[in-house]
């Protein structure tokens, strides 16, 4: 298997060439040359495997530069009842006939980031020591994404995290997740200023391309494609779970903001998974769904992005669409490079009027957008009527599947988050605070490693610098 880019312009890469990044020297993303396609008989035979075997089954057909053996004892180490609290990984819960939520949120953020985070982990640390390099990984939080950076980093050999975060204004719980780690590998910054004080800074670190290699900076975000490809195995586990037989379709429900996770979905679908419709969920923020009812794809400027109560999909633009461009346009590469010299612009484009729109259908999206409203009222709903009590995201998941679902297809909803994390918004809507999974009860009196600097980014590089692998 190799990978190219969505822009054309990178010759073919093998797995653990494109590991560490994943977006290409031309600004593309990478991708793989082309799908496997999986046959009614190994469907069939994957329908009664473990996560752990299936995750092999899959992650197998997209790696092969890293020995068989190797890959089954990283995936071995990865996903475990220990981490993930179960040994189903993505436990599936039933609603009501037809009506299903999986389960990705159990890992040690509480949320469905740690399924990919956990893997790339394990992934980076393997490589690092085969070709005795290090990583200084440097990254900006508002919450999630950092929380479940540093839980699949820590104690990692050749591998330092710097993450940044603006100084007093994630939640106690978020702020707690974090700085009471105690690995000397992990650094937590907070940084006097907002979320895009941290942005700019990790910005003017990577831009100064002397830097950036002396120490071997990286990043995790979320157009790595080792995250996508970790994604698409629950995919396959959720449809086994929600099903008798391979005869069967099913649709998914997914919130979703930089489109790693249904892009997961995908990919899914193209490997021949039997998926009728994948439908897109988006907050107030609804670049996505607006693309998907109209054809428009128009990314919104910072200050145009709302800040809602699902959080972690306040986007204004979505890093892995382009992955699903590339695909729609049968892959021409000229085509996306041309799109995507206007996106990078802050342009618009429309594809109404061109034959892709009619195509879209043959990929199986819809879409639909949620508001604080709608999601407190489906979080209350789900208490009342199934005693199930879900997060801010999930909820916004739910809602559109609930207006879009047909009624002879089973309809798997993603639970992208625990309640606990969201306990403001859950208190509004059931009048009392979400319970605490175990372990996490006292998470905020723990005692917290961390340390404050100025929005600077030459302070910063001078930390770095004293304290990189
Ligand atoms: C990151 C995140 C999302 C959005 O997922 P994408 O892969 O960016 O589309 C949804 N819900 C939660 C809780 C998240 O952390």
């Amino acid at each position: 298997m190799r990978y190219i880019s969505t822009r054309g312009g990178m010759p073919p890469k093998k797995f653990s060439e494109i590991l560490m990044s994943g977006l290409s020297p031309d600004g593309g993303l990478a991708m793989p040359e082309s799908y496997p396609q999986i046959n009614a008989g190994e469907l069939e035979q994957w329908r009664g495997m473990s996560y752990q075997a299936l995750a092999f089954e899959i992650l197998s057909r997209f790696i092969d530069d890293i020995p068989a053996n190797d890959l089954r004892s990283i995936i071995e180490r990865t996903y475990t009842q220990d981490i993930f609290g179960s040994d189903d990984i993505t436990p599936l819960r039933t609603l009501e006939p037809g009506l299903h939520i999986l389960g990705l949120s159990n890992g040690p953020t509480l949320a469905f980031k740690d399924i990919a985070m956990q893997l790339l982990g394990n992934l980076f640390e393997y490589t690092l020591e085969k070709t005795g390099h290090e990583l200084n990984i440097l990254g900006a939080t508002s919450g999630d994404t950092g929380s479940s950076a540093e839980y699949a980093m820590r104690g990692k050999h050749g591998i330092r995290v710097f993450m940044l975060s603006p100084n007093e204004k994630m939640s106690r719980f978020q702020t707690a997740q974090m700085f009471s780690l105690q690995d000397e590998n992990i650094f937590n910054i907070a940084i006097r200023g907002v979320f895009d004080d941290c942005q700019d800074i990790v910005k003017a670190v990577s831009n100064d391309h002397h830097f950036k290699s002396k120490y071997n900076i990286g990043t995790v975000n979320s157009i790595n494609w080792a995250r996508i490809l970790a994604q698409v195995v629950y995919y396959f586990k959720g449809y086994f779970a929600a099903t008798q037989s391979n005869t069967e379709q099913v649709s998914f429900a997914v919130p979703s903001g930089n489109f790693g996770n249904i892009c997961a979905g995908h990919v899914a679908r193209m490997m021949g998974l039997p998926i009728k419709q994948l439908m897109l969920a988006t907050n107030e923020n609804d670049v996505l769904d607006e693309f998907f009812r109209t054809g428009i794809y128009r990314p919104r400027a910072t200050v145009e992005t709302k800040h809602t109560s699902s959080p972690s999909m306040d986007i204004s633009k979505a890093s892995n669409f382009e992955r699903f461009i590339f695909d729609l346009t049968e892959r021409d590469a000229v085509k996306v490079k041309q799109l995507w010299q206007g996106v990078d612009k802050g342009e618009a484009f429309n594809l109404s009027a061109t034959p892709l729109w009619e195509k879209i259908k043959d990929f199986g999206f819809i879409s639909g957008s949620s508001n604080h409203a709608s999601r407190i009222a489906m979080i209350r709903q789900l208490y009342q009527q199934h005693n199930v009590l879900v997060d801010t995201h999930t909820a916004d998941g739910l809602k559109v599947a609930m207006a879009l679902r047909e009624a002879d297809i089973p309809c798997i909803c993603m639970e992208t988050a625990l309640p606990v994390k969201f306990a403001e918004s859950i208190i509004e809507a059931i009048g009392h605070e979400p319970e605490r999974p175990a372990g996490f009860e006292n998470l905020e009196d723990l005692p917290q490693r961390y340390m404050v600097k100025d929005a600077n980014s030459q302070v910063i590089k001078d930390f770095i610098a004293e304290n990189s692998c």
